[in-house]
């Protein structure tokens, strides 16, 4: 058996380490830092971040 690599998945809106994930996942979440709602998959080792609705809070930068 080969170990899949665990991918990170990073919040668009705030840039937080959301979770790592691997191969084949598809998993809604919220951000724990700026509570936007984020649905993400793993495909083919690529990260698919799409946000289901964002936080009312700005992103700081
Ligand atoms: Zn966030």
């Amino acid at each position: 058996m080969i170990q899949k690599n665990m991918l990170y998945v990073h919040c668009p809106i705030c840039g937080r380490e959301v979770c790592k994930s691997g191969e084949g996942t598809n998993t809604e979440q919220n951000c724990p830092k700026c509570k936007s709602v984020l649905s993400y998959a793993v495909e083919n080792d690529t990260v698919r971040v799409h946000v289901v609705k964002a936080s009312d809070k700005k992103k700081v930068s």
